[in-house]
């Protein structure tokens, strides 16, 4: 499926209870750009991620995939853009726990999303190292493991726009490295690619890194290394620090 446009514009988003929330978020992601966000614990990556995908309702701005303003969206039409538009990668991963990991890999198509080929959903789980997992289920697998059906599921409906919140927060060096290529190659076809990551090393494979603080955009940087973006998470966890 083709990437499309993801743009937040002046995007605010605040939890009742008193919570931080983010203020005033503005993103450009075109198709085919993989961009991470970085910054301290509690900076408001995963309430960015998940004001980006339709997760969390904005208080103020807009919300854009394509055509589709999410933030103006009834909760029916907000469930069918993230089925057939969104793979989404979470902490937690969501898996299913009664499925195998081929029926978790094909969950989107078996809840009436667009149609995932048993050769594809395989192949995904080729892609992140899960050759031969096809009928195992999920309580018989590692941390590791489950984070990487999580992956092949958000990645197999090659849907037009990934969000990842932290990824390879469970995986080994070879684990990560098998997730961040197939992020490149979703990228590459086209998808646009969103990723929360506290990793430098993980940051410096996207194409630019947004650093939040205090819920804000603090600085946005492309083409660095894993220790210039090391330098710069420091910084803004020190000018976080400062407030
Ligand atoms: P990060 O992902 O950068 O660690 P979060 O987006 O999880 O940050 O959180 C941003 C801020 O919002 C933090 O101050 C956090 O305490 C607060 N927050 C997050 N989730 C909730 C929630 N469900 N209820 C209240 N406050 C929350």
């Amino acid at each position: 499926m083709a990437g499309e446009f993801l743009s937040l514009e002046g995007v605010s988003y605040h939890y009742g209870s008193g919570g931080a929330g983010i203020t005033d978020v503005s993103l450009q992601c075109p198709p085919g750009s993989w961009t991470a966000i970085m910054g301290p614990s509690g900076a408001g990556k995963s309430t960015l991620l998940n004001c980006a995908s339709g997760l969390l309702p904005v208080d103020q701005g807009l919300v854009h995939i394509g055509q589709h303003d999410l933030a103006r969206m009834g909760e029916a039409d907000l469930t069918r853009v993230r089925r057939d538009l969104i793979g989404f990668v979470f902490q937690d991963y969501n898996l299913v726990e009664a499925f195998t990991c081929l029926q978790n890999v094909m969950l989107s198509f078996l809840f009436g999303g667009p149609r995932i080929e048993v050769d594809d959903a395989v192949r995904a789980l080729q892609a992140v190292g899960l050759d031969g997992f096809a009928d195992v289920y999920p309580s018989d697998m590692s941390g590791g493991q489950r984070q990487r059906v999580a992956v092949a599921r958000a990645l197999a409906s090659r849907p037009s726009v990934v969000f990842a919140d932290e990824p390879t927060g469970a995986l080994d060096t070879a684990g990560s490295q098998l997730v961040l290529d197939a992020f490149g190659q979703v990228a590459a076809r086209g998808s646009t690619v969103l990723m929360v990551t506290h990793d430098p090393d993980v940051a410096a494979r996207a194409g630019s890194t947004v650093f939040l603080v205090d819920g804000r955009i603090h600085s946005v940087w492309s083409g660095c290394t894993a220790e210039q973006l090391a330098m710069h998470l420091a910084e803004t966890t020190l000018s976080g620090a400062d407030r």
